[in-house]
């Protein structure tokens, strides 16, 4: 996609500090870190959702998670890690481009993966699970 940020990145239009390449798969770090060593991992071909991935491009992105997470643990010195994956404006997404963040944690480091979570109302979970089980 033409104007997307990191496929300038991918076609090396903008610059981005590299950690891992592959023919499919980049894994660069954030430009504004979480952490030091927070880091991306995208799929070379454009697709916006997670759910538009295909399957064997989602596996070595998550292989590529794999692989790096334990060496950003180790560079940054962190104490945990976070990967996550925002897909849609409302849950966050700003790139329209899909990733994955490889989080370094600290005690004390002030970021929040806060569920605000609720309780389920007398027949809801029965209600949903059919749902979802039926739009599988
Ligand atoms: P999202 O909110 O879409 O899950 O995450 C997008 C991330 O991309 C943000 O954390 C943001 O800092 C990072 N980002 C945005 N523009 C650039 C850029 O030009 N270069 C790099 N390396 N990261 C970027
Ligand atoms: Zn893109």
């Amino acid at each position: 996609m033409v104007d997307c940020i990191f496929c300038k990145i991918i076609r090396e239009e903008i610059p981005c500090h590299k950690v891992y390449e592959s023919d499919e798969i980049l894994a660069f770090l954030d430009i504004n870190p979480v952490n030091n060593g927070h880091t991306l991992v995208i799929p070379k071909k454009h697709y916006e959702n997670f759910h538009d991935v295909p399957d064997e491009v989602l596996c070595k992105m998550m292989r590529t998670a794999k692989k790096i997470a334990p060496a950003i643990f180790e560079s940054a010195n962190a104490q945990a890690y976070n990967i996550m994956l925002s897909n849609g404006k409302i849950a966050g997404q700003e790139i329209p481009h899909a990733h994955f963040h490889i989080i370094p944690r600290f005690k004390g480091d002030k970021f929040e993966v806060h569920f605000n979570s609720k309780k389920y109302a007398e027949n809801e979970a029965e209600k949903i699970t059919e749902k979802i089980k039926k739009n599988l």
